[in-house]
């Protein structure tokens, strides 16, 4: 893992962005686009606090914290930056604190590059929302029910306080289904939100040692002319990276994919972009054949603690009965620690059991699995076999609908 020598890394980069400052560019990060095959892409991002191979998962620590697994292990397993919360984390344990602390990086023991959700997303999902304004929302908190409003710039300041490498602007997710009127309304103050945030970036400096980014989040529903109002208009404006937001939210798979390819073909090549909480793995796939860099999803650790697991054969319930004897691997190719020490009988005796292992060993096969999935993706389109690769393995993730299919 790099990172851990802030300076030698952070010279690199700041190398690299002085050397676009000559052609006019001021992104505070980079991305270098190495392989292409039709929209699919391989590349890095260059962080302050180290690179980022993509296609890229992120594992998901809301409350700052990614359950049922240390850093050390999130490290072990090859995870190289990791999502937090700003709504979250500004609930509890509040910014202040953070601040103390010397940022998330130390608070948290993560000495990697950090994504910060804006939590626009769990303001409108999560919190008693008690109205949308055009300078931003009023909430009350899902704990303990306080009041709270967010505006574009307490957002950026809440994620200055945090100190992530990657920032997001404050955006309106509207929900699924959801009238296009209501839709376009939603958009225009998500351009406006955004146009806000990006002033705000400008006029405050990081409060640590490390440079910040801030993404974009485009937004429109499933309406394909409001999406591309929302990425022309952000893309216009220029951010380090370009979000995709409001999938993943109950529309269909092929509405997703429809709209994620009408919204990448209006993205510029050169800059990162991130699927956001998408997906199961036949997501991630057909989302990185149509030209997405980065993720992040609950589903690899909320399903482990439910005793489901991705395998390349597909998902296993270990509570089956079938396992009960069953000695071998949960998946015989994979090399994470579950699936080198333990059998399926074992693993579901500990979640019969209510053991905490369980957990811990299922989280640790899960993001396994999501990692190395965007890893091999990686190789595949570095060799030009993505399109094969991915047609083989989605047969072997859902065997059924092959069949189906075929
Ligand atoms: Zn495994």
């Amino acid at each position: 893992m790099h990172g851990t020598s802030n300076g030698e890394v952070g010279a690199e980069a700041r190398e690299r962005i002085d050397f676009w400052a000559w052609f006019g560019y001021t992104y505070t990060l980079d991305f270098s686009l190495l392989h292409t095959e039709g929209q699919a892409r391989a590349g890095v991002l260059h962080t302050w606090r180290g690179d980022v191979p993509t296609p890229c998962f992120m594992p998901v620590g809301t409350q700052a914290a990614v359950k049922a697994i240390a850093p050390r292990e999130l490290l072990e397993i090859g995870t190289r930056m990791v999502l937090a919360n700003a709504y979250h984390v500004y609930l509890r344990p509040g910014t202040d604190i953070i601040r103390e602390a010397g940022g998330l990086h130390a608070f948290i023991g993560w000495e990697g590059p950090i994504l910060t959700d804006s939590g626009g997303y769990q303001v409108f999902s999560l919190s008693d929302l008690r109205g949308i304004r055009e300078d931003g929302v009023e909430f009350r908190s899902h704990i303990d029910g306080s009041s709270h409003v967010f505006t574009p710039e307490r957002v950026v300041d809440i994620q200055r306080s945090l100190g992530s490498d990657i920032m997001m602007v404050l955006d309106e997710c509207p929900p699924y289904p959801c009238e296009s009127g209501y839709a376009a309304e939603a958009n225009r103050r998500t351009l406006r939100w955004a146009e806000i945030c990006r002033r705000r970036l400008e006029q405050t400096a990081p409060l640590y040692e490390a440079e910040q980014a801030l993404f974009a989040i485009v937004q429109g529903s499933v309406y394909e002319s409001l999406r591309q109002e929302s990425a022309q208009g952000l893309v216009g404006m220029g951010f380090d990276g370009y979000a995709i937001g409001g999938l993943s939210v109950g529309e269909p798979a092929s509405e997703m994919y429809r709209i994620t390819e009408v919204v990448t073909a209006l993205l510029p090549s050169a800059r990162p972009r991130y699927l956001m909480g998408v997906g199961t793995p036949e997501n991630i796939l057909e989302s990185i054949d149509r030209g997405i860099d980065m993720f992040d999803c609950v589903l690899p650790t909320r399903n482990g603690r439910n005793a489901l697991f991705f395998t390349r054969k597909g998902k296993i319930n270990i509570r089956n009965a079938e396992y009960a004897t069953d000695f071998s691997p949960l998946d015989v190719e994979c090399s994470c620690y579950t699936c080198r020490k333990f059998s399926r009988a074992y693993l579901r005796h500990l979640f019969k059991a209510g053991e905490i292992l369980a957990l811990q060993l299922a989280t640790i096969h899960n993001l396994t699995f999501y990692l190395w999935l965007c890893e091999e993706a990686r190789n595949a389109i570095r060799d030009k076999r993505f399109s094969s690769w991915k047609k083989q393995l989605l047969a072997e993730l859902s065997p059924e609908q092959a069949d189906v299919e075929s």
